[in-house]
């Protein structure tokens, strides 16, 4: 059954779903279940990178999802990148944050942008995971406000001369190239950044110290310094200029992925309060029986269900090349937002057992809080929300 169809009959059941999207759920909650659940907490409690995971899902084909088969890449649709990256990410919502990196940030901006020549070198190795990738767009003092940034590129002979410090940069402690922003006329304001593909060998490229995060402590996060840093000419991405335009476009997609990995944290909480739930007495009987509980499991599974509607809903969008900027926002906001609320109440649906590392309902509600910030920020999201509602009704 095609797409639409589960949209025009309404139905969120995962039953409902083509096979083969069944399939890639069915590869993906496997193997989440059997190498990423069973490691998470060491992962997080160790800041390690899941390097043999990354690896193994390069080989599933996950770490390329959308990208065509003629540069070694899965060519599935969005709605199979939400399914897949909320599977993962119920297992290790660290490794979701790399895999959403790397899928939507790195290669998305380049499948849309790059020159044959560029594909091949910056796309095709990195399709399997050998290679990693990362993007820089935020920096020391403007995150929410991109348009104000103020690395600087400037043309001497072939290569571009990049000097500026970009921030909280995920991935990029692994990472073997970044698609960068930076600007080449500071009074164009947004208008004057363009998108660069940086290597991590360029002469002048380093990286500052690891950040030290509440949670998705198995990504690394980190600034990438560039102090005359070198590249070629031909490494930038699309035309001069339109650096913000790629940016704001990627990151509309990169928000379907967030929502997706805010999915699977929220999801992994939900299952956790019901098994503790069903297991746990107080009272003489079951906790799952006192109708307290009853409520908070229902509002959690709530949250979860509508903001997964509105996660494929956005994926579909773009699978149909629709406009789907206010959806992602929605499925961005809705996720983020349930998943900060439904790890929170698996907490205290798990009492004392919920505060400790022993159980993973703690690092469930460290780990979806960063949902609401990257990416953009949930104010930001609403931002942008409203915007299209008044342009949609004026
Ligand atoms: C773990 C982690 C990983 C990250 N990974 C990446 C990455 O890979 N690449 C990358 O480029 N960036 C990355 N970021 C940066 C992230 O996208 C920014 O932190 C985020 O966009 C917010 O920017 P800021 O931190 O500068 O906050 P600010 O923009 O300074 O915002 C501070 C507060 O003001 C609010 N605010 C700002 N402007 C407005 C407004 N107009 N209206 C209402 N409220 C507003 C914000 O919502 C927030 O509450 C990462 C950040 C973290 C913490």
């Amino acid at each position: 059954m095609g797409c639409q169809k589960i949209f025009q009959r309404g139905i969120a059941s995962l039953s409902s779903l083509p096979e083969s999207h069944q399939m890639l759920q069915k590869t993906c909650r496997d193997f989440a279940d059997n190498e990423l659940r069973p490691n998470a907490a060491k992962f997080d409690r160790e800041h390690l990178f899941p390097k043999d995971q990354i690896r193994q899902m390069g080989d599933l084909g996950l770490m390329c999802i959308a990208v065509p088969e003629k540069y070694n890449g899965t060519d599935l649709d969005y709605l199979a990148y939400a399914i897949a990256l909320e599977e993962i990410s119920r297992g290790c919502a660290s490794t979701g944050v790399i895999m959403s990196v790397h899928n939507t940030l790195y290669l998305g901006p380049l499948l849309g942008n790059a020159t044959e020549e560029q594909k091949e070198q910056y796309v095709r190795p990195y399709a399997n995971a050998e290679k990693i990738g990362c993007f820089a767009l935020s920096e020391p003092g403007n995150g929410s406000d991109a348009g104000a940034a103020s690395t600087m590129a400037v043309a001497k002979g072939d290569q571009w001369v990049l000097n500026g410090t970009k921030a909280w940069i995920t991935n990029a402690f692994e990472a073997d190239a970044a698609v960068l922003f930076a600007t080449t006329d500071k009074n164009l304001k947004h208008k004057g950044i363009s998108a660069f593909i940086v290597p991590k060998d360029s002469p002048g490229f380093s990286l500052g110290k690891k950040e030290d995060k509440l949670g998705i402590r198995g990504s690394s996060t980190c600034s990438i310094i560039l102090e005359d840093c070198l590249i070629p000419k031909e490494n930038l991405l699309g035309k001069l200029g339109d650096g913000f335009k790629i940016a704001m476009k990627t990151l509309d997609a990169g928000r379907i992925g967030i929502a997706s990995q805010a999915l699977g944290i929220a999801q992994a909480s939900l299952e956790l309060a019901v098994d503790y739930a069903n297991k746990r007495t107080a009272f003489g009987k079951s906790i799952s029986k006192l109708q307290t509980i009853q409520h908070k499991i229902a509002d959690m599974a709530l949250r979860v269900e509508s903001a997964r509607l509105l996660t494929w809903r956005a994926a579909w969008l773009k699978d149909n090349g629709k406009p789907y900027t206010k959806e992602a926002a929605m499925a961005k906001l809705a996720a983020s937002e349930a998943a900060t609320f439904v790890s929170h109440q698996c907490i205290q649906i798990l009492g004392g057992m919920g505060y400790v590392a022993d159980m993973p309902a703690e690092r469930h509600y460290r780990d979806a809080r960063i949902t609401e910030i990257y990416e953009g920020t949930s104010e930001i999201q609403r931002l942008v929300i409203a915007g299209s509602v008044f342009k949609e009704m004026a």
